[in-house]
């Protein structure tokens, strides 16, 4: 017989036929004339009920089923009379496939803090929240395609090795196969990267934007969606070492189109979300945070008010309120100020834009003030930095003067200058962090727990 999933269970046209089930036993109660399983599939928040009638089995049989054991019952799908749901199975057959150990098993019944369960996030995804959490993160992932598919952008993989450090942070790790306890050097000392596997120091990319700029004035629109790495040693609730980044590059796009794009998109999300992981929403806000339903209405329905980073400085010169890092203009804002100006002054999403350019990456484009770039950040409650995005600078000379001011390596940079060198034309992009999308849209307030695996300095467990 063919298997239900049970999130297709709970239909009224199922109800008097038999089905059959497979999944992991949550609970088990009862007496010595009936036995109740609640059961869970990852299909659905939700668990089926599932009723053994003790005259058609033998105590010996459910001592198996204990928490965490997967099973496979077929049964009759009936009405349920009990309280607390709406539809149970009446066993026929039992089958056992693997049984959980209770003196082992570590997911016994509840209450387990966010804190124990990244210690065995190899079997968190067990839980109801980590369940609700995947499951949104897999709807959003979708609906990350789906906006861009619609709009006739093309999804480019920009490679995951690479030469190139983009965002000039140097936070890079490295990648090699040269022997790391007998290296080969140059004659000045120097690592020698001659005889590495690529013939020069390469490491994991920081954002696929370059390589996407290239698809951009080729396709016309396209998006990234992949892993991204950063040696940042920040312990934040905010970064992680390995997260994937959304990234959107346009041919045509001034900065007022990138806003645009980024709001759109980031509703869509969210919206998607709210219309397709309602069990799990409904969830996660009962558990963990009792506004969320309705933050994420409020995002969706208002329009996200937009600043400049010089209006910004001079709301929050005169706010009177107590930083506890100074405000001045050229001034990097810390996540206090960022936060302020979303949750208490202006109480809905922020883009700022047109900051200093010592502050942002040799890549975007400048102002005719001289003093500032067309970049813009998406400022979200609770999260702060949601997306980093701009117009780029696309005169040659321009882009050079600032290369060479920064004092970027240009030898590695000729293949994304020939962008400007050959038709180049304006574009803008930006990056959103997923993790800090799913963050928002789950109500969780670590990232460690909207990634299956997080990578974090000195934590590469599972
Ligand atoms: P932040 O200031 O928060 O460290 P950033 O300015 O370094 O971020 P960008 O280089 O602009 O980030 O990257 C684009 C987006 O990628 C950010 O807006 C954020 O959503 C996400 N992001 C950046 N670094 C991380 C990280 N270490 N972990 C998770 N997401 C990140
Ligand atoms: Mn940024």
């Amino acid at each position: 017989m063919k298997r239900t999933k049970i999130a297709k269970l709970f239909d009224p046209a199922l109800v008097g036929q038999e089905v059959s089930v497979k999944g992991w036993v949550r609970t088990r109660r009862g007496n010595k004339h009936v036995q109740f399983v609640a059961l869970n599939d990852g299909s659905t928040i939700r668990n089926i009920q599932i009723v053994f009638d003790m005259a058609q089995f033998t105590d010996e049989q459910l001592k198996s089923v204990t928490t965490g054991s997967s099973v496979h019952v077929e049964g009759i799908l009936v009405e349920s009379m009990g309280k607390g749901q709406s539809y149970e199975i009446q066993a026929r057959t039992l089958e056992i496939y693997g049984v959980a150990d209770p003196e082992k098993y570590p997911l016994q019944k509840k209450g387990h803090t966010l804190e124990f369960l990244r210690e065995i996030a190899h079997l968190r995804p067990r839980t109801n929240t980590f369940g609700a959490v995947l499951r949104v993160r897999s709807a959003l992932a979708f609906a990350v395609h789906r906006f861009f598919q619609e709009r006739g952008f093309y999804y480019l993989n920009t490679p995951l090795i690479t030469a190139s450090d983009c965002e000039g942070a140097g936070e890079m790790f490295q990648v090699t196969t040269l022997d790391l306890n007998d290296l080969p050097k140059t004659e000045d000392g120097k690592v020698d990267f001659s005889g590495d596997f690529f013939g020069k120091a390469t490491a994991l990319t920081v954002s696929g934007q370059l390589e996407g700029e290239l698809g951009a004035t080729a396709l016309g629109e396209i998006y990234t969606f992949g892993p991204t790495f950063r040696a940042e040693n920040s312990n934040t609730p905010r970064h992680l070492a390995e997260f994937w980044m959304i990234e959107p590059e346009m041919a045509f796009y001034d900065i007022h189109d990138n806003m645009d794009l980024a709001e759109d998109f980031v509703k869509y999300c969210i919206n998607y979300a709210l219309e397709n992981c309602k069990d799990d929403i409904d969830f996660l806000s009962e558990m963990y945070d009792k506004e969320l339903i309705e933050r994420l209405r409020s995002v969706v329905d208002n329009s996200f008010a937009r600043i400049t980073y010089t209006e910004g400085i001079e709301l929050l010169q005169n706010s009177g309120h107590k930083f506890e890092f100074p405000v001045y203009w050229g001034a990097d804002l810390q996540s206090e100020h960022e936060r302020y100006l979303v949750e208490h002054y202006f109480k809905k999403p922020v883009i700022m834009t047109d900051y200093p350019k010592e502050i942002k990456a040799f890549y975007m484009k400048q102002n005719a003030d001289g003093k500032t770039v067309r970049g813009m950040d998406v400022l979200f409650p609770r999260i702060g930095e949601i997306i980093g995005g701009s117009e780029r600078e696309e005169n040659y000379d321009k882009l050079m003067a600032r290369i060479e001011e920064l004092d970027i390596p240009m030898k590695d940079m000729w293949w994304y200058l020939d962008t400007r060198r050959f038709g180049t034309v304006p574009h803008s992009g930006f990056g959103l962090g997923f993790e800090r999308l799913v963050l928002f849209v789950t109500g969780m307030t670590n990232i460690r727990d909207v990634i299956p695996f997080p990578r974090t300095p000195k934590n590469a467990e599972f």
